[in-house]
């Protein structure tokens, strides 16, 4: 095969997988929030305590990281929020609420949402034990908080998810505004409520994230933190879009954190039409509003 027509093929397969991954989208050109409402902000919490370093294997160290998150960090934001009446969605693996499982009511009972963050953190490849490991967490999340989640922060597969009556989850990163993404057969549509990772708080101030090395260990000061979703608040704010902050409550529960945050939602709370829904609302809205142009769950 010639340099040319090996060229022309590769670039047919880079248009045909655009194509593909073009019909697996679709997007919403601007959100109709209900009157007098300029934007929402969702607050989110990931609430991983120690699992998610269990999983990694890290040193006790770690552990001990992500424990605090489930003695303190959980409990000092959600009376940050109690205090501000702003709603957070809490995405919690299965298996905290063994962990900690007065905290998990206790976000509930204070009128937040419980949404899945899989089992024990992580996606089976086995579409089977896949199975089994939703319907585990979304049982226990429904025994613990009392209310059976319908959103999720995962790789779940997306047939799975609406199957256990999910209606969005909250995972991309393919545009700022709320969008559908469907299967690669073109099927099982969800909505997905799309985060990034330079408004996720572990990106600024995790120390050791990851098991990574020396050069990747940031413990950013908070102040400019600040200074960086305020301008990512207001560049959407603008244009009538959406925010997702991503909080981890063993990160972003530390005091010096606590406060920056309670600052951040001050100001932003300045500013007329500010929503700041949980993500069951916020999806709920969008369902309505913007429905995709076949049901959730088909083509
Ligand atoms: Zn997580």
């Amino acid at each position: 095969m010639s340099m040319t027509d090996q060229l022309s093929n590769e670039i047919e397969a880079l248009e045909a997988a655009a194509r593909a991954a073009e019909a697996q989208h679709e997007f919403i050109e601007e959100i109709a929030y209900p009157a007098g409402v300029q934007m929402a902000v969702n607050f989110t919490c990931d609430f991983d305590a120690m699992l998610l370093r269990r999983v990694l294997n890290e040193p006790p160290m770690q552990l001990a990281q992500g424990e605090f998150g489930g003695r303190v960090g959980i409990w000092r934001l959600l009376e940050l929020f109690n205090g501000h009446g702003v709603k957070t969605t809490v995405f919690t693996p299965g298996r905290i609420c063994e962990l900690y499982p007065k905290a998990v009511a206790a976000v509930a009972q204070s009128g937040h949402e419980v949404a899945d963050h899989m089992w024990e953190h992580q996606v089976p490849k086995d579409l089977q034990l896949e199975a089994d490991h939703l319907r585990k967490s979304t049982q226990a999340l429904e025994a613990t908080a009392g209310i059976r989640p319908v959103g999720s922060r995962s790789w779940h597969t997306q047939s799975l998810l609406l199957e256990e009556g999910y209606i969005y989850n909250s995972h991309g990163t393919a545009h700022h505004l709320p969008y559908y993404v469907r299967d690669r057969d073109g099927e099982n549509c969800l909505l997905n409520l799309p985060f990034h990772f330079a408004i996720d708080d572990a990106m600024f101030f995790s120390f050791a994230w990851l098991a990574s090395g020396n050069g990747a260990q940031r413990i950013t000061e908070p102040g400019r933190v600040m200074e960086l979703w305020w301008d990512a608040f207001l560049q959407q704010y603008r244009q009538g879009g959406y925010l997702n902050i991503c909080l981890h409550p063993f990160v972003s529960g530390r005091a010096l954190r606590i406060e920056m945050l309670d600052r951040l939602i001050t100001r932003m709370k300045s500013m007329p039409g500010v929503w700041f829904p949980s993500c069951e609302e916020m999806a709920r809205h969008c369902l309505a509003k913007h429905p995709p142009s076949a049901p959730l769950g088909e083509k």
